[in-house]
């Protein structure tokens, strides 16, 4: 193990800062570290890198930079635009979204009358097999009472990739606000909001090599906004506190590279997550993938490896150096499968065995032929110490 770099198949967690980013980001530390709200020209000048930016942000969204606000996180920007929705209709008391969304989302959602003082009927969308929505099953949840529809972009776990250009369209069409959690897909999949009848759009800094604790909301002109938090004049009124600087100006950079990346990640990176995938799969006895096979982000794969438990898969692969991450989680003493695979309806000897594998354009083909190569004698180790598994 010893001299084995990392192999870090983990960047649905998050991602490692592009060192081109780190790059533009430093000069705002030392020699730019003025606020930009001053009255001095050295303070001043910040502000123009913050408009610079926004405008990257906004062109990888086919978006206006006045659509456009810098928020500290995704999980902000997801509470921003859910709690600006219900604001502007308090007399609406119905909330679509799906069973399979973030925590960002789904605890939100779960505990609004603590946000704002008002009962909530939520609507959940069932997923099939494979962690697809029905589309008529969705229409038929649309009431004149629906607030707001939430519903993500792609799925963090299994990478699976929503119908988001028809659903915004069919909320539009009964006069509903429509709200996508596209922190997994940005940078990913090519977004083109011009087209689209989405009013908000979530995203984040540290998926896709810019640095924690930035994010973005996209709020289309027009759409009913509420601050979230309420403060000094920053960022036109719509978001107090002085501005993050330096990851803001990284994020916009992370932008613009991803733009230029897009085509390998359709291409590379997915070759890599393929032949990951294919190999497992065909190595491993009772494996299977989660999630949709076509329509799924490029650099996701979650595979259950049937009779083990996720924890000690990620163990042993950490003996090894390999990083990703488990479907299951150990909450109050007891392993429970992710809500995402519970709601899939995967059995639960293959729920507790779930391991997402997650790559980014800094993982290599070596990386998938050492993963290739340690993981056959991972999941046998684990299953000869398995009662369940049939020796
Ligand atoms: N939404 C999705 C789909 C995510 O995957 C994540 C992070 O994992 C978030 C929201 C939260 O983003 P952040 O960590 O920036 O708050």
């Amino acid at each position: 193990m010893s001299g084995q770099k990392t192999v870090y198949l983990d960047n649905n967690a998050t991602t490692m800062v592009a060192p081109e980013v780190v790059d533009v980001m430093m000069p705002f530390f030392i020699e730019k570290y003025g606020n930009p709200s001053s009255m001095h020209t050295f303070g001043g000048q910040v502000g123009e890198h913050i408009e610079t930016a926004r405008r990257q942000v906004a062109e990888l969204l086919g978006a206006s930079p006045e659509e456009i606000l810098f928020t500290s996180c995704g999980t902000e920007s997801d509470s921003t635009a859910l709690l600006s929705a219900l604001r502007a209709y308090p007399e609406k008391r119905h909330i679509v979204t799906s069973k399979v969304e973030h925590p960002a989302i789904k605890s939100l959602v779960e505990n609004l009358e603590v946000f704002t003082g008002r009962r909530y009927r939520v609507s959940s969308l069932p997923v099939d097999r494979q962690g697809m929505i029905d589309l008529a099953e969705y229409q038929q949840m649309l009431t004149d009472d629906t607030a707001i529809v939430s519903v993500m972009w792609a799925n963090n776990e299994t990478g699976n990739i929503y119908p988001i250009e028809k659903m915004a369209a069919m909320a539009k069409a009964r006069g509903i606000l429509f709200h996508t959690d596209a922190v997994q897909a940005v940078g990913k999949v090519a977004i083109n909001l011009a087209e689209l009848d989405v009013d908000y759009l979530s995203m984040s800094g540290h998926k896709l090599h810019a640095p924690k604790g930035v994010g973005a909301l996209y709020v289309r002109k027009g759409t009913p906004f509420v601050p979230f938090l309420a403060g000094g004049h920053q960022e036109s009124g719509h978001r107090g506190g002085t501005e993050n600087v330096a990851s803001i100006v990284g994020f916009g950079k992370a932008c613009a590279m991803a733009a230029e990346r897009m085509e390998e990640e359709n291409t590379r990176v997915k070759a890599m997550r393929d032949r990951l995938e294919e190999g497992l799969l065909a190595s491993i006895p009772k494996s299977m993938l989660n999630g949709s096979k076509e329509n799924r982000l490029p650099n996701t794969t979650n595979i259950s490896f049937e009779f083990v438990e996720g924890e000690a898969i990620l163990l042993h692969m950490n003996l090894y150096n390999i990083c990703a991450s488990s479907g299951s989680a150990c909450t109050s003493g007891s392993l429970e499968p992710s809500h995402v695979l519970r709601a899939m309806g995967v059995p639960l000897t293959a729920a507790h065995g779930s391991v997402r594998f997650s790559f980014s354009t800094y993982n290599s083909e070596e990386d998938v032929d050492y993963v290739l190569e340690k993981m056959p004698a991972i999941i046998d180790t684990l299953r000869q110490l398995s009662p369940f598994w049939e020796k």
